[in-house]
């Protein structure tokens, strides 16, 4: 466990359902957690910490309904609206980081 600016990270064996086998972190604000071998991947953190960020700007209960609102038009991935940004930076810091 480390606590990051207020976010505080787990590293865990699986991400659990209800969460899809795909995904290999999660932010419920005021935490995240990760599965182990992502634990120090700095541009997923960059990626889940913009979703805490995001999350907070909302007031959190609001993000979730938002989230789930748009999940079955625009999916859990990089086309949903909530996730376009943290992707793009997730992205950024890949391409910075010659991934
Ligand atoms: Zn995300």
């Amino acid at each position: 466990m480390r606590i990051v600016g207020g976010k505080i990270e787990f590293s865990v064996k699986r991400i659990p359902r209800p969460f899809p086998e795909s995904v290999c972190a999660v932010c419920v604000w005021p935490f995240i957690w990760y599965e182990e071998d992502r634990y120090d991947d700095p541009c997923l953190q960059v990626h889940e910490r913009y979703h805490w960020n995001d999350q907070l700007r909302w007031l959190v209960i609001p993000w979730f309904i938002a989230y789930g609102i748009l999940r079955p038009f625009q999916g859990g991935g990089a086309g949903h609206w909530l996730e376009r940004e943290a992707y793009a930076r997730q992205d950024a810091c890949r391409a910075a980081a010659g991934e």
